[in-house]
């Protein structure tokens, strides 16, 4: 990835934009349109159609008849898989003018847009189409005047729902599994950065997708995306965001046809650091990466770091140094470590976020203000705000940016108390150079991942999802083709 390729693809036009239902550019039924704003500079980049209700329904009835059809959910699985390798390998062509189109629309830093949205969508697309012949149904061990077989069937029609941290990527692990799996898909882009998931199923159009197989409706949540959630003829709903929306799509389930609903919500992961840590330099190095990438806009964020006493000075010394270093700046500039919030609703959240924990007593050490003003653009200094309580809200609350709550603690059991008193429960991290000190806090941790002596990177081939208020869905690996297909039963008479 070269800087001259980026700046010539920054500056590309970019149309408005039309929905893409039944496998091509389709107008919205109303004339309404919501703004592209640019999170570098301001700037309004272009415009998505506002879908609604009927958009959702003509796309839903599209889903259906490519479903019923057959051409898709009935195709030999190693048919499936030659189509999604197509479009696994599309995407990798794309992938740079897809990772910049990203970045203009929600500001992630280039480098790390280019591995996590394109790039990751491509592998997961693969590591499913790679999986679909490969996986069996199942005979049951019955008498022998029986024969019971277990076979696995696709839902129907499957609705998506992502956020703007990283629509591709969370996307895939979704759109890959049941497309897979031989669903149809209905696609709910989130409204802050629709622009990619738009380009993705262009691409999966020219890989050869029977038209209807995969369709993407933008518009706003409230509407868009509450009609996919209501809809009677959509057999499952996966969902990654906030709590409350996750709430919100229960109700709307158990209002309309009980659809499945798998929830990947919010989190307030510990990053808990004993004094055995085998290298504080590169503890404090990866813990900043942890909560600083993507200034602070990933699920998994380290977002509250717990120090035992006795190394406490020396590590807040080394993490204090890390961070100082990192750059914020345009996100796309390979030079810059850290790039824009996505809006400047969340610059606001952000920024009150920290002067309220500033209120209740915590320590300001480093950051928390907004930068690069001029730009137009909303950029912040990551901040690391010290002698944070459980009472705090900054502790119990997802802030969901550059902010990180600091601790010390004494002892194990204390670290366990400290890490546990929060409603989420989605990631964690333990450094210690004790394999059984390792072991137990796997167990004590109440998270969906707990990682040992690093900080993120699980890949496709293990599950990611939360315990507690982080929701219950499980996207990644071999697991998540559970919730887009349905066991079915045959019992035959010999
Ligand atoms: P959000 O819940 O506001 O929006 C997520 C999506 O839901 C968007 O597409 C939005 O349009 C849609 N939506 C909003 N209201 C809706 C409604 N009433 N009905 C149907 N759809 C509706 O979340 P966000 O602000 O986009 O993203 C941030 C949140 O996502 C954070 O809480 C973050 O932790 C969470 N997140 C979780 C994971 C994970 O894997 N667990 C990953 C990334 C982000």
């Amino acid at each position: 990835m070269q800087q001259a390729q980026i700046d010539r693809l920054r500056s590309a036009v970019i149309p408005a934009q039309q929905l893409f239902v039944g496998g091509r550019s389709t107008q919205a039924s109303g004339n309404a349109r919501l703004d592209v704003v640019s999170p570098i500079d301001g700037r309004v980049l272009t415009t998505i159609a506002d879908g609604d209700a009927t958009d959702i329904d003509l796309a839903v009835s599209r889903a259906r008849q490519a479903f019923e059809q057959g051409t898709w959910s009935r195709a030999a699985p190693a048919q499936r898989k030659k189509v999604l390798l197509k479009f696994a390998e599309l995407i990798e062509q794309h992938a740079l003018e897809i990772a910049v189109l990203g970045v203009r629309d929600n500001g992630t830093e280039i480098g790390m847009a280019y591995k996590a949205e394109p790039l990751s969508a491509a592998g997961t697309i693969r590591y499913y189409a790679e999986a679909v012949d490969k996986v069996y149904g199942e005979i049951a061990p019955t008498s022998g005047d029986v024969l019971g077989l277990v076979h696995r069937e696709p839902l129907g029609v499957v609705g998506v729902i992502v956020p703007w941290n990283f629509p591709l990527m969370i996307g895939a692990w979704k759109i890959g599994p049941a497309l897979a799996a031989g669903n149809s898909v209905v696609v709910k882009p989130p409204e802050l950065a629709s622009l990619t998931l738009l380009r993705l199923a262009e691409l999966a159009s020219e890989a050869g997708l029977p038209d209807g197989v995969l369709n993407v409706v933008t518009g706003r949540g409230a509407s868009a995306g509450e009609a996919l959630a209501l809809h009677m003829d959509v057999d499952a709903l996966a969902f990654t965001g906030s709590g409350a929306v996750g709430r919100r799509l229960l109700e709307c389930s158990a209002r309309s046809n009980l659809k499945r609903v798998h929830l990947e919500l919010g989190g307030k992961s510990p990053n808990i650091v004993f004094a055995d840590v085998p290298d504080i330099k590169q503890a404090a190095k990866v813990s900043a990466n942890g909560i600083f990438r993507n200034s602070g806009q990933v699920c998994v964020a380290g977002s509250r770091l717990l120090v035992q006493s006795a190394i406490y000075e020396r590590f807040m010394d080394e993490l204090l140094q890390v961070t100082a270093k990192l750059r914020v700046g345009d996100p796309l500039e390979l030079t810059s470590d850290i790039g824009a919030i996505s809006s400047h609703a969340q610059l606001r959240k952000n920024l009150d976020a920290v002067a309220r924990a500033e209120e209740q007593g915590a320590t300001r050490l480093a950051g928390g203000e907004q930068i690069r003003i001029e730009s137009g653009g909303n950029f912040m200094v990551p901040a690391i705000l010290a002698d944070v309580t459980p009472a705090m809200d900054l502790w119990r609350e997802e802030v969901f940016g550059p902010v990180l709550a600091v601790t010390r603690f004494e002892r194990q059991e204390e670290a366990v108390g400290l890490a546990n008193a929060t409603p989420y429960g989605l990631a964690s991290a333990v450094w210690t150079g004790s394999l059984s000190r390792a072991h137990r806090m796997v167990r004590a941790v109440r998270a969906g991942v707990v990682h040992v002596n690093t900080y993120g990177g699980a890949d496709i081939t293990v599950p990611l999802g939360g315990f507690r208020q982080s929701g219950f869905g499980r996207d990644k690996s071999l697991h998540a083709l559970d919730a887009y297909t349905d066991l079915k039963t045959a019992w035959i008479a010999l």
